[in-house]
Parts: structure tokens; sequence; C-alpha cells
């Protein structure tokens, strides 16, 4: 480490920038957010602003004469960026003085080096690689942007609001530390990372005894959860960046068993992992067993997630669960996923909406021919609505028949669209009329089922009939 990275008061006294065009106005721009006063020497003459906010633009001096003569007096910093011949000489007269300076892309005439920079709010991280390459630390950044919640820096400002009372009622440091411990790893930090900030305000003010609450942390009793997290159709890529945090901050992952191993192997690595679901076939250890699991869970002070295939709240019975946590007074919280029907249109380019072809989408579910009886298929006639249906395969002769009896054509495009988003992913596709045979075609679930004319828009819809999806429309329609 030859670069040590601290931080930079800019409130203490102006930067003086050399140089023009865009990289000056970056630079611009990074100061004034950063909320610093900057004298600029325009290499060129140019002053414009870029677009820069009032408010930011009236924290900017526009300096006239040369800067190679320009008094350095209290300024803090000296920067070149798109300046040109003159960059040698200003480093030089900056480090005869002593001033801090830097100059854009060369790192043999700058005292300092700008980090690539993850800036939420009150947390900053800073990534360097010493000048050797902008492109890795960018690379860097971008790993730490991802792995960072979004309102990490409400959480830091929340804390910074309550520390001064925090610390009066606590004078000691060690209890002091656990207190801010137990509410940064607890539901108070869950509520501030939400998006909660009121809610998490009243409870730490509802904190009757602040020593006491901090106590029950070094007793080793942490705040248990549960989070309800979407794992989506089976590609791990696919799972949303807060699952991915829920997970790898899980103690223990309740899993379906359509959930893939790829995606478990996502968690903690010391994370119990238990499968709670059913398969088709086999029963699973039943909802109120689950629930009652979950609750024991969070009871016992774990971090727990409910890990579902595609998103929780889609024919997955998460309302249930939430339900029996409320119940409960279990804190928990849910991460939506990207529900099969959705992975599914995105892998084999179904538009499940069209401009004037497809307006209305409905998802349902026909578990067993029983009920595919119970639905109405009367409401799902419709030319204009694409049909999605969940857990249709045993149920496709009833599916197909139910919608023909209703007056649906039997030329409407169907697919069926197994493992979708996995490695072994299967399509067929046809009429409605052939729907029993195209699901014969399919080498095991899970698989959704698409019914509507946007089917004959799809890639295997287009592989198989030869690309004429709009004379088959004509055909449909006479
Ligand atoms: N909550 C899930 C659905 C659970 S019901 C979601 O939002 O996707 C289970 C049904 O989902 C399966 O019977 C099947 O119809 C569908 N399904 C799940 N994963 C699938 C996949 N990878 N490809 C196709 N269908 C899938």
């Amino acid at each position: 480490m030859r670069f040590l990275p601290v931080f930079l008061d800019l409130q203490t006294g102006p930067v003086l920038l050399v140089g023009a065009g865009d990289l000056a106005r970056a630079k611009l721009r990074l100061l004034t957010a950063a909320g610093g006063r900057v004298r600029w020497y325009s290499t060129d003459g140019d002053h414009d602003l870029g677009g820069l906010a009032a408010l930011d633009a009236a924290r900017i001096e526009l300096a006239e004469g040369d800067p190679l003569t320009a008094d350095l007096g209290g300024v803090i910093a000296v920067l070149c960026a798109g300046a040109g011949e003159i960059g040698p000489a200003m480093s030089a007269r900056a480090k005869a003085l002593g001033v801090p300076v830097n100059v854009m892309d060369e790192l043999a005439l700058s005292t300092f080096i700008f980090p690539a920079i993850v800036d939420r709010g009150d947390v900053v991280v800073a990534v360097g690689t010493g000048g050797a390459s902008p492109v890795v630390a960018r690379r860097v950044r971008e790993r730490i942007e991802a792995a960072l919640p979004a309102r990490i820096g409400d959480l830091a400002a929340f804390i910074g609001r309550w520390r001064k009372t925090i610390h009066r009622r606590i004078p000691e440091f060690q209890l002091r530390r656990r207190f801010w411990e137990r509410v940064v790893d607890g539901p108070i930090g869950a509520l501030v990372l939400g998006g909660r900030g009121a809610e998490a305000e009243a409870a730490l003010q509802d904190i009757p005894d602040p020593s006491a609450f901090a106590g029950a942390a070094a007793s080793g009793r942490a705040e248990g959860r549960v989070t309800l997290v979407g794992a989506g159709p089976g590609d791990p890529d696919l799972l949303t960046i807060k699952a991915l945090r829920a997970l790898q901050d899980a103690d223990v992952v309740f899993y379906d068993e359509l959930v893939p191993s790829e995606i478990l192997d996502r968690a903690r690595r010391d994370a119990s992992r238990i499968a709670v679901g059913r398969r088709v076939g086999k029963p699973g250890i039943g909802q109120d067993a689950i629930n009652k699991l979950l609750i024991e869970a969070a009871r016992s002070g774990q971090r727990a997630v409910r890990l579902k295939g595609g998103d929780p709240f889609v024919f997955g019975r998460g309302g249930e669960e939430v339900e029996a946590l409320r119940q409960a007074g279990v804190t928990y919280s849910v991460v939506p996923g990207i529900s099969a029907g959705l992975g599914a249109a995105a892998q084999f380019e179904v538009p499940l909406t069209f401009r004037h072809e497809a307006l209305r989408i409905t998802f349902l579910t026909a578990h067993k021919a029983r009920d595919a009886e119970t639905v109405d298929w009367s409401v799902l006639t419709d030319v204009k609505m694409t049909v999605v249906v969940y857990m249709g395969m045993t149920a496709a002769p009833a599916v197909r028949s139910g919608l023909l009896a209703a007056g649906r054509s039997p030329q409407t495009p169907v697919g069926v669209f197994a493992r979708a988003t996995q490695d072994d992913a299967q399509a067929a596709v046809g009429t409605l009329d052939e729907l029993p045979a195209l699901v014969e075609k399919i080498d095991g679930g899970p698989a959704i089922l698409i019914i509507g004319d946007v089917v004959a828009r799809s890639a295997p819809w287009r592989q198989s009939h030869l690309a004429q999806p709009v004379s088959y429309l004509q055909v449909a329609a006479e």
C-alpha cells in the first residue's frame, strides 16, 4: 500500500482546479457534490458548468489569470484535469509549497489520487489500486455497490442522530457498543434498511432501559426474524440482490423442493438448510408445521429465511406464512422473486402483453383436473388475454376442454415451458387443441402453460412454424 485512504474535509478551504472540458467538469461535479468550494482556472477560457445545479454552481469561483502565479494560501488541494501542458509546472509549484496535488492520470506528478467511490450518504467506501488500474477499481466498486444495502447511509445517519442520547444513558463503552450492535443487527436496523425510518425511530424510543437491552445482547439472545425470499425460477443469477443478502445473512434456510441446489449454495456456508416443501406425489410436512418451524426459529433468535421458488406471493402460500408470523408477533419481511411465468416468458421470448393484441394477463393454477373443473373458464375467453397456468401439467386435458367449451378457439397458440431459466429448459408450442399432446413431449416439470396469441411470437414458435405468426393469425381470424 503506497497511498493511504483518508477522508478530506472540503469545508476547510477552496480546492484549486486547473483544466477544461468534460474532465474538469466531472471534477467540478464531484467536488461540489461533496460540499467543496472550487476556484476554477479554465485553461481554454470556456466556463460552461455543464448543467450543474445552481446551488452547486454557487460554490464555484471562476478565476482569471495565470494559475501558475495564483496565490495558493489557504488552498487545501490542487487538481489538474484536462489541463494539458500546464500539469507538470502546477504540480512542481504545489509540491514546493506543500499543498497536496493531483494531476489526472499522472501518478508521478501527484501526491494524492482519487479512489473509486461508493457514496451512500454518511457511508462512503473508497476503492484504490494505487493508481494502477481505475478499471479494476471500478469493478471492485460495482461489487461493493451490489453488496451494500441501498439505505446503509440512512442507518449510519439514524445512529448518528441517537449517538449523544445513548452515550448519556450508557456511559460504559463495551455495553454501549453491544447496544449499537443489537440495534444494527436486529429489527430496528432492518426497519431502517427497509425504508421504514419512522417506525425504527419509534422502536428505539420505546426501549425502556437501553442498558438492559444491551445486556440481553451480551447474554447471547439475538433478535430473531423471518425473511420470505423469492428464489426465482431457477437460474441463480436471477436472484435479486436483496435475496442474496438475506441468504448470506441467514442462520437457517427453510426451502422448497423446487429451489435448485445452486441457489441454496448461495446461502451462508454455516447456515442450516431444512427442506420443508412438497413434491408432486410426495407430501411435505404441511403448512401448519412449516409456520411453526418459522416461528420457533425466530423466537430462538435465529435469522430464518423461508426460500420459495419464483415469488413468495404467487401460488407460494407466502400469504399464509405472513399471517401466521404476524399473529405470533414475529418480525418478518418479504423479498419478491421472479415468478416462473415471467422467467419462462423472458427466456422463450413470449411477450405477455403486446400492443393491440394482448392487453391483459391472468395467472391461474390448475393443480389437478379437479381444480381445473372449478375454474370459471368463461372469464378467460377474451382473445386479448394471455393466460398463464401454474401447476398445469396434469390438468392440461381439463384446461383444454374448459377453454374450448367456454368458446376459445382451438387454434389459439399455446406453449408448455418446462424448467424455465435452468440448464435443461424445454419448450413445446402448438395450438390449444394439441395441448395434452404438447405436455406429453415434455420430459418432466416444473412447467408452465402460456395460452394466447402472443405465444405465436415466441422463439420456439418462430423456429417450428417457419416464422409466420402473422399468416397464422389471419387463418385463425377466418
Ligand atoms: N411461487 C412460484 C410458483 C409456485 S407453484 C412462482 O412464482 O413461480 C409451482 C409451479 O410453478 C410449478 O408447478 C410450475 O407450474 C411453476 N414453475 C416453477 N418453476 C418453474 C420453472 N423453472 N419453469 C416452469 N415452471 C415453473
